[in-house]
């Protein structure tokens, strides 16, 4: 390890059908304009699994996932003046972007339009050199100052990686399309997603029904906020919702028929997808055009819009409902999300002190990969 490089222990799969395993690599330390911070907290998003498992068809290995990243600053490069060394950090879902093309001066640099759109956290390709990107299921982290977002004191750094994935995702198509106050919002799927979206919902005023596939986690949505829970897999129930919804967020990960949700909005209502980004078995486009119903997509958010969301729960005293985990157990809780489950809550949660404190790391046996070049 030369001077220039900071050693980094992670957890990261090698394969498609591998096991996420100790690893160990060298970053880079905080260039100009960049901030290096020691991982405290990092959230498991759905993403994580869909991405180490190949679902989209894009995965680069190793891979090493997390983008619900929460730590401490340990080091700023030349030029940073956004946070100092001992601040309490976080980053979403991007490193870098172009910072000049219309979309990225705009504050939206998940749609950068640059040569090679934004910069993962994980599974890059960073530019300029196209390597890997390896993501927060590490110690330390690397990204530019202007993707460092500031966690509002008010909110314990466990709560926050969340917040920076699931919330904003949520929140970006609530602003984007206008939901208005007294208007009556879907939720589909009450994951780690879904639930950030019944309590931003109803922070912004909406009315809130939640779709969810049995009643078990009925009691905790209704005290999140939600107005009504719906069984989706309820045929009654869900005749008796037609056309109550001017906007639905679905976040459910798989294949699904979305006829049965088309069902659910009043004319002009807006059907927002956020998750299943595979296919939809056939639906007839004439349930959309009869109501002049909007289908559309949504990425995470832009970083202005992701600072803006984390000071909201705070102000709000929004927080996801989360389980702290040990690193040790993350091929566990990726089996119980790949099953649907929420394990009786909606976020996991890793207490990175516990890779840290891992054998691996301890007896310094971890896997070695191939440094990252950006960091
Ligand atoms: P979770 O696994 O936490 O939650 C998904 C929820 O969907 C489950 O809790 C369950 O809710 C429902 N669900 C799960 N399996 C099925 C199934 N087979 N059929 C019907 N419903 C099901 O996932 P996340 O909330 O972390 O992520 C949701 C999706 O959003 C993922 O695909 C993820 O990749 C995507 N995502 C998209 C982003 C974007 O920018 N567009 C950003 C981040 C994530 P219930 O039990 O209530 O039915």
């Amino acid at each position: 390890m030369s001077e220039a490089t900071l050693k980094v222990y992670g957890f990261g799969a090698q394969a498609k059908d591998g096991d996420l395993i100790p690893v160990v690599f060298n970053r880079r330390k905080a260039g100009k304009g960049e901030v290096s911070f020691k991982v405290t907290h990092c959230g498991v998003c759905h993403s994580d699994l869909h991405q180490v498992r190949n679902d989209w068809g894009n995965a680069q290995y190793p891979c090493v996932p997390g983008h619900e990243v929460v730590g401490i600053v340990t080091a700023i490069g030349e030029g940073v003046c956004k946070v100092n060394v001992g601040d309490i950090v976080g980053v979403g879902c991007m490193i870098n972007s172009c910072q000049e093309c219309n979309y990225c001066e705009a504050g939206e640099e998940n749609y950068c339009q640059g040569e090679k759109g934004a910069t993962m956290t994980y599974n890059g390709p960073m530019t300029p050199d196209g390597t890997n990107t390896y993501g927060g299921y590490s110690s330390d982290l690397i990204a530019r100052e202007e993707f460092i977002l500031k966690i509002p004191g008010k909110i314990d750094p466990k709560y926050a990686g969340p917040i920076m994935c699931a919330g904003i995702t949520v929140y970006s198509p609530m602003k984007h399309w206008d939901l208005k106050q007294g208007q009556t919002l879907g939720v589909a799927g009450i994951g780690g997603l879904g639930h950030m979206a019944v309590q931003i919902g109803r922070a912004l005023g909406a009315k809130v029904i939640a779709f969810t596939r049995d009643n078990s986690g009925e009691e905790a949505i209704l005290k999140m906020g939600a107005d009504k829970v719906v069984v989706s897999t309820d045929d009654e129930q869900m005749e008796a919702a037609a056309g109550s919804l001017d906007m639905l967020i679905n976040t459910i990960p798989v294949a699904h028929d979305l006829a049965p949700y088309i069902s659910l909005m009043k004319t002009d209502g807006k059907i927002i997808v956020v998750g299943n980004m595979v296919k939809f078995p056939e639906f007839s486009p004439a349930s959309l055009v009869f109501s002049r119903i909007t289908l559309a997509g949504s990425l995470i958010g832009g970083i202005r819009q992701t600072q803006e969301i984390l000071d909201l729960c705070a102000e709000k005293d929004i927080r996801p409902s989360i389980k702290m985990i040990d690193i040790k157990d993350i091929n566990a809780v990726f089996e119980t999300l790949a099953n649907g489950d929420t394990d009786g809550h909606f976020r996991h949660v890793i207490d990175m002190d516990t890779l840290r404190n891992h054998a691996a790391v301890q007896n310094d046996d971890a896997t070695k990969l191939e440094d990252p070049v950006h960091a």
